[in-house]
């Protein structure tokens, strides 16, 4: 059967504009890294991506190489539009990024002019996409001038194949770089992508936070819950059929070592004694920030997506608790 979108999908979510451009997106928007690869069937994909669309959330955010293998999350993808999603386009954000390895040889891999066009045309022929709403550069690339990398987001503006353009994982250095040679060329660096969550700070370490806010630039940040670590789970032992029993998995053994899992443990009494479940704790802490746009999240299945939900219902952190959650992750 068709999809239908529940008409009652924008009554409950809740929606950030990015740093001071006139885009909006969800407070919680869905990736598709490691949970719609190859192995994923239609069935359970859209039972997922339909649900969470009910939810409102219309951002959906993917890349050239998220699979496993690289290219299928985008084929996957690209069937939920010609399917399903098709007559909601222009309720979507989609997003999509080049940076990381993708295809063998010189030019399938970081930040050259030529790479990330030619990986862009791929990626929408897979979306079956005329054009994606944001393009990222993945990561920075140290050895290709940032003129260029920028020079290449600037013309997927400028050719329509994509409406706005950001960064992902860029120090705060970089950043401003980024911002600067952007502006020269007339386009706006409209979003960062970084990893944060109470358990990896680096954004507010090396002030990449404080340089979104100074520019405008809003901030999705991903692996919210560290990739499943603060959802509790490994405290419990629970390994079968996550992320961390994966072959080659991105989750490594020091993502897990003793005294993180005591963190946790400290952190799960606080989500208790707020009545919430620990994602909603790590995800309702990476949006106490007003510079974060949006929670980027991964589930694997509709239960985890509920319950990441369910932090629309208690979003406000007061002061002490901000406190607790410092003190219970200080080692
Ligand atoms: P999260 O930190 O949200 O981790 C998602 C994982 O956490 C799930 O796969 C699941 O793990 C576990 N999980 C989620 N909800 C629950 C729950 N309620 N109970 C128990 N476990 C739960 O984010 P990701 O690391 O998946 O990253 C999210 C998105 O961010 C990606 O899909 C991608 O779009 C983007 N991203 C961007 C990167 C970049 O370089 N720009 C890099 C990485 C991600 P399990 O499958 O083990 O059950």
């Amino acid at each position: 059967m068709t999809y239908r979108a529940d008409p009652a999908r924008y009554d409950t979510m809740q929606y950030r504009r990015s740093g001071r451009s006139g885009l909006k997106l969800p407070l919680v928007s869905l990736g598709l890294w490691q949970n719609f690869g190859g192995t994923r069937d239609y069935p359970s994909a859209m039972e997922i991506l339909g649900h969470a669309f009910d939810a409102g959330i219309t951002h959906f955010d993917l890349a050239n190489n998220y699979g496993p293998p690289a290219g299928s999350a985008e084929e996957l993808f690209g069937q939920v539009m010609a399917r399903d999603f098709r007559p909601y386009r222009d309720e979507m954000i989609v997003s999509t990024k080049a940076g990381y390895g993708m295809w063998p040889g010189p030019y399938g891999d970081f930040g050259s002019r030529k790479y990330l066009l030619a990986s862009l045309d791929q990626s929408l022929s897979r979306m079956g996409l005329d054009y994606v709403d944001i393009f990222y550069s993945h990561r920075y690339d140290a050895e290709t001038p940032l003129e260029e990398t920028m020079g290449a987001l600037a013309h997927a503006v400028r050719s329509g194949k994509a409406l706005y353009v950001g960064v992902s994982s860029y120090p705060e250095k970089q950043t401003r770089e980024a911002y600067r040679i952007l502006k020269e060329m007339g386009v706006a660096t409209t979003i960062h992508q970084p990893s944060y969550s109470i358990l990896n700070r680096w954004i507010e370490d090396d002030g990449t936070i404080d340089a979104c806010d100074e520019l405008g630039i809003g901030i999705i940040a991903f692996s919210p819950l560290a990739q499943g670590v603060l959802s509790g789970k490994y405290n419990r032992g629970d390994k079968a059929g996550t992320r961390a029993d994966a072959q080659n998995s991105s989750l490594r053994q020091s993502h897990v070592e003793p005294n993180v899992l005591e963190a946790v443990e400290n952190l799960e009494e606080i989500a208790r004694s707020r009545g919430q479940s620990m994602v909603q704790l790590a995800l309702s802490w990476v949006l106490r920030r007003k510079e974060v746009t949006s929670a980027l999240i991964g589930v694997r299945n509709l239960e985890q997506l509920k319950d990441n939900l369910g932090v629309l219902n208690n979003l406000d952190l007061d002061d002490d608790e901000i406190r607790r959650i410092d003190e219970a992750t200080k080692n």
